[in-house]
């Protein structure tokens, strides 16, 4: 180790196509320990294509931990180690000089992997098209708190409203659950005046595509929560449960 440098050996899943084998490939490094992960694979991606080699595919955009495009999984965990941040919050000083890192896909049936570490979460738009919008009437700008909201609810439906749409809880998941991220989307309109019109026609359009794209069921192993970086909640998974089962009486009494 020369100064706070770090040596490590990068163990990173290749995979040219959608429906090419991949595998691991072996790769050295030497990195400042205050560089980012994010920029470690730059750093990697600059020496591959200085000796004309293929750079590794990941995503990023923001790099602040909003947008949620840069899912990776570390040694095991989506998003590393660390709880609670992104992967590009994550920084080497957190590896130790000479540790070997494996860094894989998000790994679902509903994120099929597009070429190596990044995958299509395009059914997370579908699930966002079919229900995760309101009704707002055109018109006169409405004056800023004119609808009163209790401070309790508002805090709740924002820390809904921290969801990134990352995907970490589908790939922390067993069974390739989207449970976690739906019913953060649901919650964040339920809790709300806002939210009303569409509550009913929401989550049943919502949970409907969810099963569409091949998300697995809930088993309760609360593995989404562990991992999520922004710390949403399984009591939302509770709330998506009982909006759901009202929903699904009313259309059931409509029916009759
Ligand atoms: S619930 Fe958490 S882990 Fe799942 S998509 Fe939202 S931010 Fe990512």
């Amino acid at each position: 180790m020369n100064g706070n440098n770090l040596n490590l050996k990068l163990k990173i899943w290749r995979q040219s196509s959608p429906n090419s084998v991949g595998a691991f490939k072996d790769y050295s490094v030497s990195v400042s320990a205050d560089t980012s992960f994010l920029e470690m694979l730059d750093e990697l991606n600059n020496d591959l294509e200085k000796k004309n080699e293929l750079p590794v595919v990941f995503e990023s955009d923001c790099r602040e931990g909003i947008c949620g495009t840069c899912g990776l999984v570390i040694n095991g965990q989506p998003h590393g180690p660390i709880p609670k941040i992104a992967t590009c919050q994550l920084h080497m000083r957190h590896f130790k000089d000479g540790d070997t890192i494996y860094i894989e896909p998000f790994r679902a049936k509903a994120f099929p992997v597009i070429k190596d570490l990044a995958v299509d979460r395009s059914a997370f738009d579908k699930i966002i098209q079919a229900g995760g919008y309101i009704s707002v009437n055109t018109g006169g700008v409405p004056d800023a708190n004119e609808i009163p909201i209790n401070k309790n609810i508002s805090s709740e439906a924002f820390d809904s409203a921290a969801c990134i749409g990352c995907g970490a809880c589908v790939a922390a998941c067993k069974n390739g659950s989207a449970m976690l991220f739906v019913s953060a989307k649901v919650s964040q309109f339920a809790l709300l005046p806002q939210g009303q019109p569409e509550r009913k026609e929401r989550v049943e359009a919502m949970v409907a595509k969810m099963d569409e794209m091949g998300f697995g069921s809930c088993t309760n192993t609360y593995a989404c929560e562990a991992e999520c970086p922004k710390g949403i909640s399984v009591r939302n998974i509770a709330r998506l449960n009982r909006e759901f089962f009202i929903a699904s009486l009313t259309s059931q009494a409509n029916n009759e």
